[in-house]
């Protein structure tokens, strides 16, 4: 529903094709793909984890929080994810002004690209470039001028993860640290804003995920061991917006068991 290339109804129907039997669903900053899919998952024989992933800043180092099974209506975490999104709509015009200058581009090419309900975000001013014909595809645009480092670049606003988490708890949600050590999408934090985080209540870290090498995982689950953390693998498949295969890393059961019982939520079970 964020920014992915299919819809949750889609996403649902692809996982059960390819042999997924419980499927969590995280949108940036966003549940309002959540009754679509408990729909298709119901019809398709897939057990649904509901959740969303939170884009925070430390610093000005981005962290992904995902949540999962939390309530929806929980009044700060729904307040906090309102007040993201709104900045990522003045920011993401902010980005095309400044990439307007050298491309041809206007908000209206990137409002094209926007569904109803989508949280804006880079991929769909990537989308609005490979429209035009500036960049053969999504990852072209985020290796060049939709990179953090680039001159286009714009920040939007972010809560710190240590009050996110706190958020999240709040909301009965069960905090997971997404890609923690993903170096190649930017700067990461330091193990100081980990244990900040395991001190306000972070229940897991996502290990198994492409985006980290063999030491970045053994030394996540050296750090979940001694935190007494739960260890979670994810595809992050955004369908054909990125590389990511569907069901190319997953959770084991155990583990998914830990997340059900602390959750407010239940499974959405096939
Ligand atoms: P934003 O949240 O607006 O800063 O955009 C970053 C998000 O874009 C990340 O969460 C990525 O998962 C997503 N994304 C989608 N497609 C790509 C891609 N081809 N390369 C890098 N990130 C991507």
């Amino acid at each position: 529903m964020s920014d992915g290339t299919l819809s949750p109804t889609d996403l649902v129907r692809q996982a059960a094709a390819a042999g997924v039997d419980v499927l969590g669903l995280t949108d940036h900053d966003s549940s309002a793909g959540w009754d679509a899919a408990a729909a298709a998952a119901s019809q398709h024989g897939v057990s649904l984890v509901r959740g969303i992933e939170i884009s925070c800043a430390s610093n000005g180092i981005s962290v992904h929080l995902l949540s999962y099974l939390h309530d929806p209506e929980a009044p700060g975490l729904l307040a906090e994810m309102d007040a993201t999104r709104e900045s990522r709509s003045s920011r993401a015009q902010r980005m095309t002004e400044r990439l307007a200058r050298d491309y041809p581009l206007t908000w209206e090419d990137v409002l094209e690209q926007v569904h109803e309900g989508a949280t804006i975000g880079r991929p769909h001013l990537a989308d609005a470039l490979v429209a035009r014909g500036v960049f053969g595809n999504r990852d072209e645009a985020f290796a060049t001028v939709l990179a953090s480092g680039s001159r286009y670049h714009v920040s939007h606003y972010a809560p710190d993860p240590v009050e996110a988490i706190r958020l999240v708890r709040a909301a009965g949600g069960v905090p997971v640290f997404a890609h923690p050590l993903a170096v190649k999408r930017g700067r990461v934090v330091g193990d100081d804003v980990i244990e900040a985080m395991v001190a306000a209540g972070l229940a897991g870290l996502e290990v198994d995920h492409r985006d980290h090498d063999d030491d970045a995982r053994r030394r996540l689950r050296e750090i979940a061991a001694s935190q007494g953390l739960l260890v979670t693998g994810s595809s992050d498949y955004h369908g054909t917006g990125k590389q990511n295969r569907l069901g190319e890393h997953s959770t084991s059961p155990e583990q998914l068991e830990r997340i059900v019982e602390a959750g407010k939520l239940e499974l959405v079970r096939a």
